[in-house]
């Protein structure tokens, strides 16, 4: 089968592997749709902690089962659309054991740790495997992943109905994580971005947009939010630009949350967090649960993630798929694996 696959050295290609065979445990997917993360562009760029070549990336996709273990104890069945939650968990460790297995000590993901869906198969363990409901087509299905990021970091927020919040950046992150803070009943939802094309898209999604290249962007924020900063901040860009006025854009005692992954450590005002009495958290990943109220509020039209799709390729473009999403202009990039077999 044809796959997209990370040789190493800053390098991508397209190549002939044999298709997975299918586990005793595992389910075997067709893949339809998957989607480049910024973790893939960051394997891609040889700056991935775990990721080790060759491997086969994506870990946000949706497919059709096409096959199934022999001893089954769930419903799912040869034919169903699903998407898969690519935690792979030790289910060992203290945190696991604490049932916070998305923080497992030695977290790994399909697509980054094992082979993943830029590809024609892959394989997935029955429980990780999440039927896509009628309202949701294979594009979107593709876009639970990211979605559920979000929703992740909105459970772990403390953002109440009315609330301002600041969201920096309008990458696929960002955008959705505005959307899910609009969701939620945010009053007012601020991003700041610096890509035009990322800013009318922003735009056209009825969001309140800042250019974040502009020098007086704290004090825009401050004008939109009566003085006061954002009662919530998400960082969504993970950009070592943002670090030094993050702490200027949120309210005192305000939260901010970290959504985006910084690729080392960044300067960061940490005597302001004292004097505004700023709570600064984390947020990783999503649990099964957010998994699967990333389902439910894209299919209630909540959230739309048809907008987040800007490129569709085959697979046999993978090298230039990765050019594409390495620049700011696209939003997601989205591989379609062939039909048919
Ligand atoms: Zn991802
Ligand atoms: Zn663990």
């Amino acid at each position: 089968m044809k796959a997209i696959s990370y040789q190493g050295k800053v390098s991508v290609a397209v190549v002939d592997i044999p298709v997975p065979q299918p586990a005793r445990d595992k389910v075997l997917i067709k893949v339809t749709y998957a989607g480049i993360c910024g973790s893939d562009l960051s394997i891609v760029a040889g700056k991935h902690p775990r990721a080790t070549p060759p491997l086969v990336m994506g870990h946000e996709f949706s497919g059709v089962i096409a096959d199934m273990p022999p001893e089954t104890f769930s419903d799912l069945k040869i034919g169903d659309r699903v998407t898969v939650y690519p935690l792979l968990s030790c289910g060992q460790c203290y945190v696991c054991k604490m049932g916070l297995a998305h923080v497992c000590q030695d977290l790994k993901l399909i697509g980054i740790d094992t082979d993943g869906a830029f590809a024609e198969y892959v394989l997935a363990a029955e429980d990780a495997v999440i039927r896509i409901p009628d309202e949701l087509s294979d594009e979107e299905g593709a876009l639970v992943e990211p979605l559920a990021v979000c929703i992740h970091a909105a459970h772990m927020s403390r953002l109440q109905v009315g609330d301002s919040v600041v969201v920096t950046g309008a990458g696929p992150i960002g955008l959705l994580m505005a959307m899910v803070a609009r969701a939620s009943g945010a009053a007012k939802v601020i991003v700041t971005e610096v890509a035009p094309s990322r800013i009318d898209v922003a735009r056209e999604l009825g969001l309140t947009v800042l250019n974040a290249a502009d020098e007086n962007l704290v004090e825009q924020v401050s004008e939109l939010t009566k003085g006061r900063g954002g009662d919530v901040v998400f960082e969504a860009t993970g950009h070592p630009s943002v670090a030094p006025y993050l702490l200027k854009l949120v309210r005192i005692r305000g939260q901010i949350v970290q959504v985006g992954i910084f690729k080392g450590p960044v300067p960061i005002d940490l005597r302001a967090l004292n004097f505004h009495e700023v709570d600064l958290i984390g947020s990783r990943v999503y649990t099964l649960e957010d998994f699967d109220r990333a389902i439910g509020l894209a299919a209630e039209g909540q959230v739309d993630l048809k907008p987040m799709i800007t490129t569709v390729l085959p697979l046999d473009e993978g090298v230039n798929g990765f050019r594409i999403a390495q620049n700011a202009t696209s939003l997601k990039v989205v591989f379609e694996a062939p039909a048919g077999h």
